[in-house]
């Protein structure tokens, strides 16, 4: 049975006003270049663990193998609704069968490499975002990206040609 292929990606990346300013960051590249092989299923982790738009901003803070999801002004501690959610969302990515995952960079919940860690004032390391963490733990042969990195050319063509290869060698023959 032939099966669209689809992949997830962060929400904000698609255009929609789900950033802690109430602002998106749509990428053309994903909607307009992949959009024409790919089904998106869009995910933003910090609304649909219950938290408003516009938010406060967050950050993750200590220890770089159990990072917390912090608020950065009252200090309240966001981890565990987060990770609440992650574990409802990693089943239903399953049932809808993704191929792949795009990330917003750099967020404390997507960011999938060189999200700051920080001790005190200053960051101190550079981790995962707790939701992309998940996704990794989850679906480790997963094809993934940063979207920032899509703009070059030949990332984006490789990603496509991971992402279809994925699709076939999981689903075509079924
Ligand atoms: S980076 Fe992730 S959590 Fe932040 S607004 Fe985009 S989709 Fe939501």
């Amino acid at each position: 049975m032939n099966r669209p292929i689809t992949i997830g990606v962060s929400a904000c990346l698609l255009g929609e006003h789900v950033r802690y300013d109430g602002g998106h960051k749509h990428n053309r590249n994903i909607t307009d270049v992949l959009g024409k092989d790919f089904n998106f299923v869009p995910v933003c982790p910090e609304v649909k663990c219950g938290l408003p738009t516009p938010r406060e901003v967050m950050r993750l803070e200590g220890d770089s193998v159990a990072p917390r999801l912090m608020t950065c002004h009252t200090r309240l501690d966001l981890t565990g609704q987060m990770l609440d959610f992650c574990s409802i969302k990693m089943r239903e990515l399953e049932r809808e069968n993704i191929c792949g995952f795009i990330f917003k960079e750099r967020s404390p919940s997507c960011g999938l490499k060189a999200v700051p860690l920080f001790e005190g004032a200053a960051p101190e390391l550079f981790t995962v975002g707790l939701f992309a963490h998940e996704v990794v733990r989850c679906f480790p042969s997963l094809p993934l990206e940063e979207a920032e990195r899509l703009n070059n050319p030949q990332i984006r063509s490789n990603f496509i040609e991971w992402v279809i290869r994925y699709h076939r060698n999981r689903y075509v023959y079924e």
